[in-house]
């Protein structure tokens, strides 16, 4: 090892951003944005940021890597937006791109109502963050690409983060936001490395290219990215029988493209949620948001049928003809209604007591994940072609799966009325979502930030932050203020942060306020200010860490 004198100085950031995918570039061109806006109020030295993110290009993260174009975005173009003040930013891009390139990818015209291809995003991102480069540059910031993962972050005496990359120097920086994303699924650790075993779906191509067409394949999962791997095998010329089994066996609902937003909502709006709150006792009842759901629905002149909101109780083949049957025909303003409480979903979990966090969690989020998350009607309409042709089958009543190495197959129980039954597959592709179980978590980052007592696990997933900010809450509950969590980590605290209009726009509110903190006019009187000195030897070493009060929660 070499001796600590001759070790290299580390670097030094006014901010770290840990992973550089869709919501870190977010954070990244609004922080951009904010100093931009600052005009005047500029640090009194060159600021500095440094991305640690292992792909050689930042953008695209997990979610919109170059793949199969089978796999559709969930949400409306014009609701895709790293900009949360411009959410059309998405469309006037590719609304500017090449019409022969977007013709590659299927796309002829542009709407704010399609769902594209998720590689046009992954681009998209990638030309947001060209976009933050040149602005970094016209604004006199420095803005290092780190092409590595961070190992473990510190909290050093001084009050500044350590950022400790897996290769390559160590960083000290100001600030520090992490968007690692999700953590990988750990539904079947049995099975890792069994033959014709997929961890997760992604990227589609795998099991395009690498399963056998006329094999037998079980999907685990029925959500999102189950219809994700449904599709690819399709299009991908699968010929082969394909088994989708979940506990419950639903579907996600199908969106009907006729749906318009609502014009306003009544009482889930950020502002109404407060209302509301303040005459049921200060807090938000599963009661009360389903009342308040429900009258919204009615506002639009949308039915209350049971059917229609809930899914009709049926096998998974005639629940998805009446869907698609529904989503033709006309609009659904409880999907409209759904889909704008986007934009105070945080708000509202955050005024509901653990309790009823609780009886929602156990009692509702399966059912609500699976009529919130929508799907496209195109890939409802290859899910459809393949029930008519007897090559998917979806069932209830998983149990578990076990790998037999003597018929090389998968074995996947289900439970039924009848009693249980095994089916055998060739491939098993685990489509059951990401974890969000930093407790258990193997990431050696997130796993450090527990073990060293800056983080503690979110009791309804990620980990615990202060609401108003973002920032870690340590094993004693102090908030960390130079160190946040955007993103699915997130997830606890805010409860929808798998949608890019609800993390854009908290991404926005860190940027803003890291960079106003990093803008704020230094006091005459303290001449150690760190942002008075573009001295690394100087600026960490006095700074003292003052944290702010806990979450109002
Ligand atoms: C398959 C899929 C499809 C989705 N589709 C949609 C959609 O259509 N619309 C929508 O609104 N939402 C969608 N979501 C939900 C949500 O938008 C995505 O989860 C979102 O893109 C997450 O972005 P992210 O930046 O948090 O994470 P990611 O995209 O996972 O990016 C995280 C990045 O961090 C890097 N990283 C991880 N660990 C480290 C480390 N230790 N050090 C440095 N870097 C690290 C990774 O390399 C990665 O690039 C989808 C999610 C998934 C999983």
């Amino acid at each position: 090892m070499m001796p600590a004198s001759r070790l290299p100085l580390p670097s030094a950031a006014d901010l770290a951003i840990v992973g550089g995918g869709s919501v870190a570039v977010s954070l990244l061109y609004q922080f951009l944005l904010a100093l931009e806006a600052a005009g005047g109020e500029r640090a009194s030295r060159p600021l500095r940021v440094a991305l640690f993110e292992p792909q050689a290009e930042p953008g695209p993260g997990g979610a919109y890597q170059e793949d199969l174009p089978s796999n559709l975005l969930n949400i409306p173009a014009g609701n895709m937006s790293a900009r949360a003040d411009q959410r059309m930013d998405f469309v006037d891009w590719l609304r500017g791109q090449d019409p022969a390139w977007l013709r590659g990818y299927g796309v002829d015209v542009v709407a704010p109502s399609d769902f594209l291809p998720r590689p046009l995003f992954g681009a998209y991102l990638r030309a947001v963050h060209a976009r933050c480069r040149e602005l970094a540059l016209s604004l006199g910031v420095t803005l290092v690409h780190e092409q590595c993962r961070v190992r473990h972050l510190a909290l050093r005496q001084d009050g500044a983060i350590a950022v400790t990359p897996e290769q390559g120097a160590s960083w000290i920086a100001r600030h520090a936001v992490l968007c690692n994303g999700n953590l990988p699924s750990q539904a079947f650790p049995h099975l890792e490395g069994a033959p014709g075993y997929f961890n997760s779906p992604y990227p589609v191509s795998a099991l395009a290219g690498e399963i056998d067409p006329d094999a037998s394949v079980c999907v685990v999962g029925t959500s999102l990215s189950a219809v994700d791997a449904i599709a690819a095998l399709q299009q991908s010329g699968h010929r082969g029988p394909i088994l989708c089994v979940s506990r419950n066996g639903r579907l996600p609902s199908v969106r009907s493209p006729h749906n318009q937003a609502p014009k306003s909502l009544r009482h889930l709006t950020r502002d109404g949620a407060l209302l509301l709150a303040a005459r049921h006792g200060g807090a938000l009842s599963v009661e009360v948001i389903t009342q308040a759901l429900k009258d919204e629905v009615q506002a639009m002149g949308g039915p209350l049928d049971a059917d229609d909101v809930l899914g009709l109780e049926a096998d998974a083949r005639t629940a998805l003809d009446e869907e698609i049957r529904r989503s033709s025909q006309a609009a659904r303003p409880w999907q409209a209604v759904a889909a704008a409480t986007n934009a105070a979903v945080d708000q509202i979990w955050h005024l509901m007591p653990d309790a009823q966090r609780s009886r929602f969690q156990t009692q509702w989020r399966a059912l609500w994940m699976a009529r919130r998350a929508t799907f496209p009607m195109r890939n409802a309409l290859t899910l459809q072609a393949l029930f008519q042709r007897g090559q998917l089958q979806v069932r209830a009543g998983y149990v578990d799966t076990r790998y037999d190495p003597a018929d090389q197959r998968f074995h996947t129980r289900l439970r039924g009325a009848a009693g249980d039954a095994t089916l055998a597959s060739r491939y098993l592709v685990n489509a059951t979502s990401f974890s969000v179980n930093a407790a258990a978590t193997r990431d050696p980052l997130v796993a450090g930030l527990l073990q060293d007592g800056l983080a503690r696990p979110h009791a309804f997933g990620g980990l615990a932050l202060d609401f108003d900010t973002g920032c870690l809450m340590d094993a004693r509950d102090a908030v960390l203020t130079q160190l946040s969590v955007l993103g699915s980590l997130a997830g606890g605290t805010y409860f929808w942060t798998t949608s890019m209009d609800v993390n854009a726009r908290l991404a926005r509110d860190q940027a803003q306020r890291i960079a106003a903190a990093l803008t704020r006019p230094a006091p005459l009187t303290d001449p150690g200010n760190p942002a008075d000195s573009p001295s690394l030897a100087r600026w960490p070493a006095h700074r003292p860490t003052r944290p702010a009060p806990t979450a109002s929660s």
